[in-house]
Parts: structure tokens; sequence; C-alpha cells
């Protein structure tokens, strides 16, 4: 990548230059690097975007779903052709690594394609009547206009997530994407103009906080969906309940793995290590809690403390790269302030190398300043929390930094991993099948894995979390309709 991109938006089929503040996508590998420049929608280009998305609402959601879902197959190809070149972008912008770049690229067009086929499924249900010559059909409409907001970490998988599904239930759509990744955002909408989507059908606006609320509170959106901090969400939840429009939320999280003490060693400190550090930690279902068994502990601590250790950390597009930067300066200096005040409270820090870490990939003393222009890196970090109440082991750091407690047996670890106000997703690690099946009764999460990381997500099954990890319908698969749909229930009698 060298040159740089003029951001554009997407109203009522017309790509146009912004009126607003500048906007800038820069590097967190190499903040002096730009990205993608432009300048941000206003309030009024909101306006503009769901009077055109009302206007292509009627003849959208009579389109025949088969027909509807052309465009989303013929988009999802174009990002699978494009998957070396996007998923390069990818990785400049958001940080995480190239192949993960390219695999997040790949999985947009794999959700495409999963909801291009909606057409050939279930419309809706049917059921006997109490009364002869009369059956009871349950049918389903879309919604009509829904906002998308998405948060930066899976800059274009996260939108296909929510876009594809409502586009293939007959809505239309206002996005906002997060503000550090507008170009992933254009390369999508790119790739659905491209794909001949009809005018006003997608409509993207880039630009701040203040685009989603005047999303949020605009009378044309009928549904919300919203992707991003607990925060955010639930104020988002709450404004939408006052005007009686619909919210699905996918929020925080602070996700545990459970490695018991008949665990496969080897298995688990090769997931967990994946699960904490991928993507510099920035998924939503990053493992960000160790809950070990005390007899174990010692020999599962210290191999996972030796892989955090000899992780390679540094430029997203160099290939021997495994952890890239995190999304900003803020984000960097949270997180190290999180660690300081851990370690303050009595929390022992045990891989070796600082936090703070240079772009070169080597460790800085701490508290030592950063050369300016250098990228936003911080060292896989593994903390013990044992016997503590400091705050890193609740709070969501979003960061390569994962908290360890030591405990005594499968009780006191299930119940440990449902402490706390998330519920994401969980991981355990066991092999006895009997274990496995009380942790899922146990565990009060979302989605869990049984001896695999905790990260992962297929489009052909439900995804969100329990708690303060989620509200409203789930995402993916055939809940995805729940949310994208409402039913109308109709009892069918012949005329005579
Ligand atoms: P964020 O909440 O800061 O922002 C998300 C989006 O909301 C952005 O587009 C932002 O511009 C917009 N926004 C911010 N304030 C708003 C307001 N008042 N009204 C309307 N829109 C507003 O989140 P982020 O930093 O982009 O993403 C990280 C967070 O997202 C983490 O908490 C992570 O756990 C969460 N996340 C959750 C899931 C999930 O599926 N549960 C997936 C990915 C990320």
């Amino acid at each position: 990548m060298t040159a740089t991109v003029e951001l554009r938006h997407r109203i009522g089929g017309e790509w146009t230059l912004g009126s607003g503040e500048p906007v800038e996508s820069r590097s967190p590998a190499h903040p002096d690097r730009l990205i993608a420049t432009g300048r941000a929608a206003v309030v009024e280009d909101v306006d503009a975007a769901v009077a055109a998305a009302r206007l292509a609402a009627p003849d959208w959601a009579r389109m025949p779903a088969g027909s509807r879902g052309v465009f989303l197959r013929e988009a999802g190809r174009l990002l699978s052709d494009r998957a070396e070149v996007l998923g390069a972008e990818l990785a400049a912008e958001e940080g995480k690594t190239l192949a993960e770049g390219v695999g997040e690229v790949r999985r947009a067009a794999q959700i495409l394609e999963y909801f291009a086929s909606v057409g050939d499924r279930q419309a809706g249900t049917v059921h006997h009547s109490p009364r002869a010559g009369e059956r009871i059909l349950v049918t389903r409409k879309p919604l009509g206009v829904v906002a998308a907001i998405t948060p930066f970490n899976f800059p274009i998988a996260i939108p296909a997530w929510k876009i594809a599904p409502a586009l293939a239930y007959g809505n239309t759509v206002v996005w906002k994407p997060a503000g550090p990744v507008p170009l992933l955002a254009l390369r999508l909408a790119e790739a659905l103009v491209e794909a001949g989507l009809p005018a006003g059908v997608l409509n993207l606006l880039i630009g701040g906080a203040d685009l989603g609320s005047a999303m949020v509170a605009h009378p044309g959106i009928d549904g919300i969906t919203f992707t991003g901090s607990t925060t955010v969400g639930r104020s988002i939840a709450a404004l939408a309940a006052a005007r009686g429009v619909p919210v699905q939320a996918e929020l925080g999280g602070k996700n545990a793995a459970v490695v018991l003490a008949d665990a496969d060693l080897d298995l688990a400190v090769a997931q967990v290590a994946a699960g904490a550090f991928n993507s510099s930690g920035q998924k939503c279902t990053a493992t960000s809690r160790v809950i070990v068994d005390e007899s174990i502990a010692d020999g599962f601590l210290a191999r996972l403390v030796a892989r955090a250790d000899s992780l390679v950390v540094g430029d997203p597009l160099d290939p021997a790269t495994q952890i890239g930067p995190v999304i900003s300066d803020h984000a960097r200096r949270s997180m190290l302030g999180a660690v300081a005040a851990a370690t303050d409270a009595g929390v022992v820090r045990l891989t070796a190398r600082e936090p703070e870490i240079g772009a070169s990939g080597a460790s800085r003393a701490s508290g030592a300043s950063r050369a300016s222009g250098g990228g936003h890196f911080v060292a896989p970090t593994v903390l013990d929390c044992t016997g503590t109440e400091a705050a890193v082991w609740d709070d969501e750091l979003f960061g390569p930094i994962v908290g360890v407690k030591r405990v005594s047996g499968t009780a006191e670890a299930f119940a440990e991993a449902n402490r706390g106000e998330f519920g994401l997703t969980a991981a355990v690690f066991t092999r006895d099948l009997g274990t496995a099946l009380e942790a899922m009764d146990a565990i009060d999460t979302g989605i869990l894995h049984v001896n695999s990381e905790s990260a992962g997500a297929d489009p052909h099954v439900p995804f969100g979390g329990a708690k303060g990890s989620g509200l409203g319908p789930k995402e993916q698969g055939e809940a995805a309709q729940e949310f994208f749909t409402h039913t109308t229930t109709v009892y069918l009698r012949g005329g005579a």
C-alpha cells in the first residue's frame, strides 16, 4: 500500500465527499503513515441517507429473496477475488496480522455467500388450527430501514454479518463504521455497489459518534444493530427503547478459559495463547482470564508464559509478525495503566517482557518514554491475579493481556468463570465428557468452547453474548432473522 485513499460516503446511489470534519485513517503500526483521508459526513447526511433508504425499502422488500441474494453472492465473489489486497489494507489500517486480515476478508465473503442463500430456506411456518378448514401461517416481513453501527476490531467481517442478513431479509441499511477503520468500510460498500445493489439499499456514512447518535434518534430508523462497548450499547438501547425501536446489541466481554486438572496441556497452552494473543487480544471473544486448577498450574503457566514471551510483535504486514499493534495510543496507554495499577495492587507479572514495547519488537524498561512516531505496541502479558481483587481481573482491557487465577477443583473454576458482568464466551479444557456436559449447564455465556480457544464464530450458528455482553436477538445463522424480521400470524381459510 502506498497511495492514500480518498474516503467517500454512499447516499442514495451516489458517492459523495463529506462536508464535515477532516477524517484521517492512520496505521497503528506506523502512526505517521496515512491510509485514507476525507471529510466526515454531517447530520444532514443522516437525513438524506435515511430518506434514500426509505425510498428504496418497498421495492427491495418485494424483490424475491433469491434475487436479493444474487447481489450478495456477487459481492462475496468480489471480496474473495480481492482478499489478498483488501487483507493487506485491513492489516495496515486495523493492525491485525496480514494472515488474519486476509482471513477476515475471506470470512466476510463467506458470510455474504451464506446469506445469499436465504431465498432457498424456510420463509415461515405452518401450524394446525383447532378449527376445521383452517391453517395458521407465521410469515416474516423485514423491519424496514435498519441502522448498523459497527466497531473497529473486525472492520469488514462484523459489518458483513450485520449488513448481509439485513439485506437478505429485505431491509435497507444506513451504516456507520467505527472511526479508525473507514477504508475497509469503503471496500465492503464498493463490493456491494459493484455487485449492482440498487440505489438507496445500502448507505454508508463515515464519521464519529455524533452520526451514530443522529441515526439512533432518527424517526426514519426501524431497527438498530450495534456492536461495540457495553456502555455505548446500553445508552443506545435506552434511547431506542424510549422510541420503541428494536435493538440488537453485541457488547463487551471478559472471557474465561478454564483449564482443569485433567486437561491436555499441549492443547490447552496452544489454544489459550491463541485465544489471548491473536489479533493483539482485540477480539470481543478473546481470552482475557485464565482459571487454572492448582494441581497443574505451575506446569501450565510456565509454558503459557514461555509462549507469550516468544511471540514476535511488530509490523502486521511483515509475514514474521505474530502480534500487531493495538488500535490507538489511547488504547495502549489505558492498557499499560491498567497493568501498572494491577501490579501496584499485588498482581504479579509472569511474562519477562515489559508490556511497553518498541516498534522494533524490543522491550523497553518500565516507564520509559516511547519514541515519537512509534507504533501502538503492547507485549503479550500474563498477570497472576491469584488472591487479589485487582480491577484487571474484571474490566475489559481489549488487548494482549491475560489475567490468571489458580483455583481448586471444577466447582470453584466454574464459579470464577461466571464472575462479573459479562457473558460472551468461555473455553473449558478437560478430557472428561461428564465435566464438559456440566460446563454446558454451569457456565453462563452465549458461546462455550470445549477444548478449543474462546474465539471463533461460524456464520451458520447463533453468535452473541449473555448477561452484560449482549442485548436482543443473537446474530448470524438462522438467529439473524429473529432480529431482522417480524412475524405476521395468518389465520388462513378458503373463501367458500
Ligand atoms: P465503541 O463502543 O467505542 O464504538 C462502537 C461504534 O459505536 C463505533 O462506530 C462508534 O463510533 C459508535 N458510537 C460511539 N458512541 C456512540 C453513541 N453515543 N451513539 C451511537 N454510536 C456511537 O467500540 P469499539 O472501541 O469500536 O469496539 C470495541 C468494543 O466492542 C469492545 O468493548 C468489544 O468487546 C466490543 N465488541 C463486541 C463484539 C460482540 O460481538 N460482542 C464484537 C466486537 C467488538
